[in-house]
């Protein structure tokens, strides 16, 4: 957030802040052989010996639940996970407020704009 008061004027962003955090992530030290001696692991967050089996498309509220099956003999594996270890972020919109009204993005530029110049003559 910035605030800058110019020409009696508040000037004032506020920038979304989005929580990004995936669930679980692949666990590198997961390995796993199948019955059929298949061995299974993440490659560069893949994993290259496994299908993915869609059970259920995904609909407006839930989505989409699916499983693995190795690829060669077609039992059902479950790859291994690790839960996040750190929360992530991602900016979202910039709202642009003057004197605590939101505006657009323009008129607040215009606005800026002005107030600066005139404080500067
Ligand atoms: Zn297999």
């Amino acid at each position: 957030m910035a605030i800058h008061t110019i020409d009696n004027k508040l000037f004032r962003l506020e920038r979304d802040i989005i929580e990004v955090t995936p669930i679980s992530k692949p666990d590198d030290d997961w390995e796993f052989t199948d019955k059929s001696g298949h061995l299974h692991r993440w490659q560069n967050g893949k994993l290259p010996s496994l299908k993915q089996i869609v059970d259920s498309p995904a609909t407006e509220e839930y989505p989409a639940s699916f499983h693995f099956e190795c690829k060669r003999c077609g039992e059902i594996v479950n790859p291994g996970y690790k839960s996040t270890e750190y929360r992530e972020y991602e900016a979202g919109l910039t709202h642009f407020y003057i004197d605590d009204i939101e505006v657009t993005k323009e008129d607040f530029e215009t606005e800026y704009q002005t107030a600066l110049s005139k404080e500067s003559s």
